[in-house]
């Protein structure tokens, strides 16, 4: 056994995070490696000690092993945690380390080697009688044989890339008709995607579920599973949301699935922590290993969760070589958790990744709650890495009570600046047949609307007009109050309807209103809504719509607004431009009314010497008046602006020259 006292972790993000934890927790040094993009990230500032090992993509720093283990060395680091991704699953860098003696926190390199390939992990399993999905896995890979060992198996088939993996490289064939050409255009994309043409081909499972067990095993040749999390909540073949125990499941499948599982694990002398994938076949009852995945998982918390253990200190324990402290029959679970991935990514234009700002991040504080993220207000999700911002981990006695738990949180969680999942992570936990258990791999392309998902009510968009006009409202009367250039008292014979443009998308909605005795009374279509402000803050508003106080997060960037409200959800509005600079802005020593307004008072004559601040004009808009000052030394060459009169918005009052 050889004790690891410093941790180099060769990752970024929430998982660095989790990582530089249990490091703390045992006394471990932690040491964090970053590129470019990743200099203010939190888990930089975490870390014990932070390396900056190069440029944001991912080949030129957290891919490059040469720089890593360079880094390992001249740290002293005893052990490097690969998290997931990036190098975690890189049989070459385990070697590398190995051979440098830098403990790899990870399985040996013989069973990562093993499950990097589909048909040699396939036939493994077979040889150990662990079930696998009826197909063909031979090393024979003509057109025409895997052609007629797809008519063989019966349609519909999947065709996997060998060397594939994160959902890349699969494509389903429905009918004989077209499989050469399928066939031949699957091995054209993995050729190109994976530098490898070979392809497994397995029978399509069309009502599947994805279940698999958290395996851990010792160098001492102990194995057991850790039980079971559902993945089949999935877009593009990737996870979203994840929860143990299964609805499914019952003892005698899970003994069943368990037993496989961790025959698995001693298949391939599994000596860390993993996961072995399988699909379930809603109607016939079976399931078949697809693939074991040797590393951490991302969604391990949910098994912490229900087991109560640390996974990351089960890994470090495993790399020192310590026996596994648990058996399997230790192994229970208490309750429930489930976790959903908050994403940075649009649901309405086929989950694409957006980028982005993340102008601002909370969360409620409700117990049970456990949020892993890297993310922070003004954090940046760049074109470099996953778009993920946050792992959110509810835990709780019943699927049901947990349930509830996660749209409370869903629903109070602020996250604006950038287009997120949160709506439509909310929409499925709302959805019957996901709360009865009921759904399969497939459930998110076949159960749920996504257009509908993005679609807004009226009255959301009312209530979100009414509280970002609020909110720029309370923004000058601030600046007004700050700036005490005018007499108070003002909006007491206010009897004008003011108004604010808005924009959802194409979109366009007035929001006009009138201030009377300290309340509002507000117009949007055909409807009058009785308003007071309650409270209001740089970032929030609490507002009385009609009688019901709401609390209201806003964030304002450019000009766009982040509205968001337990009820409503996030909604993003765009102000349009009031006053839209004209061309006269452009006049070089020019100084243009910025809205329309009244001329009250031209303060210089022709030929003025004015100094930096002195005032120029003084103007009126909305009942509010304003002096325009000069923003540099200079002599007044010209003067446009007559007392009294009306001027447009970007009207040019006067120039001056140096
Ligand atoms: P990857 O290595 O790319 O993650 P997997 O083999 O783990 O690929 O499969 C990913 C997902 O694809 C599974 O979770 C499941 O939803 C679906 N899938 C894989 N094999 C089958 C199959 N034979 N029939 C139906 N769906 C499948």
């Amino acid at each position: 056994m050889k004790q690891i006292n410093s941790i180099l972790i060769a990752n970024r993000g929430e998982i660095a995070s989790r990582v530089i934890r249990t490091c703390r927790k045992m006394g471990i040094k932690s040491i964090a490696v970053f590129s470019e993009a990743d200099r203010n990230a939190p888990f930089v500032e975490q870390a014990d000690v932070a390396v900056f090992i190069g440029e944001s993509t991912p080949a030129q720093s957290y891919l490059d092993q040469d720089k890593i283990i360079a880094t390992a060395k001249k740290t002293g680091a005893d052990a490097i945690h690969p998290g997931y991704g990036f190098l975690s699953e890189n049989v070459g860098f385990t070697q590398r380390c190995d051979k440098e003696g830098i403990i790899f926190i990870g399985p040996n390199a013989n069973a990562i080697d093993a499950m990097g390939s589909k048909s040699k992990a396939k036939n493994l399993m077979i040889q150990h009688k662990v079930p696998v999905v009826p197909g063909y896995q031979g090393s024979d890979q003509s057109v025409e044989l895997l052609t007629k060992e797809a008519i063989k198996i019966g349609f519909p088939v999947l065709l996997k890339a060998t060397a594939g993996g994160g959902g890349k490289g699969m494509r389903i064939v429905h009918e004989a008709k077209g499989i050469e050409k399928a066939i031949q255009a699957a091995k054209r994309e993995s050729m190109s995607a994976f530098g490898d043409d070979e392809l497994i081909i397995e029978k399509y499972i069309s009502s599947g579920r994805h279940i698999e067990f958290q395996i851990f095993g010792d160098q001492h040749g102990n194995a057991i599973h850790v039980l079971e999390r559902e993945c089949s909540i999935q877009r593009r073949y990737q996870k979203v949301i994840e929860e143990s125990p299964s609805p499914i499941m019952n003892e005698t499948l899970r003994a069943k699935m368990g037993a496989a599982a961790v025959n698995a694990a001693k298949a391939l002398s599994y000596d860390n922590a993993g996961t072995v994938e399988f699909i379930y076949d809603d109607k016939s009852g079976d399931f078949y290993f697809l693939e074991v995945n040797t590393r951490l998982q991302v969604e391990h918390p949910v098994t912490e969760e229900v087991t109560g253990l640390d996974l990351v200190q089960m890994q470090i324990e495993s790399a020192q070589g310590l026996p596994l402290s648990i058996s399997q029959s230790d192994i229970k679970g208490s309750g429930y958790a489930i976790e959903v991935r908050l994403y940075a990514e649009d649901t309405a234009n086929d989950f694409l990744p957006v980028t982005g700002t993340i102008q601002r991040f909370e969360y409620p504080d409700v117990e049970g709650l456990r949020v892993e993220t890297a993310i922070r207000s003004e954090s940046k999700i760049s074109i470099f890495y996953d778009p993920m911002i946050a792992k959110i981990i509810v835990h709780d006695a019943t699927r049901s009570s947990a349930h509830r738990k996660m749209q409370y949180v869903l629903r109070n969680l602020v996250c604006q600046g950038i287009t997120t999942n949160q709506d439509f992570l909310l929409h499925i936990l709302e959805n019957k047949d996901f709360q009865a258990g009921l759904y399969d791999t497939h459930f998110i392309k076949n159960k749920l609307d996504l257009n509908a998902i993005a679609q807004k009510s009226e009255e959301s968009k009312t209530f979100a007009g009414i509280a970002a006009t609020l909110h720029g409202w309370n923004q000058r009367e601030q600046k007004r109050t700050i700036l005490k250039a005018i007499p108070s008292g003002w909006r007491n014979n206010f009897n004008d309807a003011q108004f604010e443009d808005f924009q959802f998308g194409e979109q366009e909605m007035k929001v006009q209103y009138r201030f009377n005795k300290g309340s509002f009374e507000f117009y949007v279509g055909e409807q009058t809504y009785p308003v007071k402000l309650v409270g209001a803050d740089d970032t929030s508003i609490r507002a009385e719509i009609d009688g019901m106080q709401y609390q209201f997060n806003i964030t304002k960037n450019g000009n766009n607004y982040y509205v968001h409200n337990e009820n409503i959800g996030s909604v993003t509005l765009a102000q349009k431009e009031r006053f839209p600079m004209k061309e006269a802005e452009k006049v070089a020593g020019g100084y243009n009314a910025p809205m329309p307004s009244q001329i009250i008072k031209v303060l210089v004559k022709e030929g003025d010497a004015v100094k930096s601040g002195d005032g120029l004009v003084i103007i009126s808009s909305m009942k509010m008046e304003n002096t325009i000052e000069a923003a540099e030394d200079g002599v007044v060459e010209e003067i446009y602006a007559t007392e009294g009169s009306n001027v447009e918005a970007g009207f040019l009052l006067l120039k001056m020259k140096a």
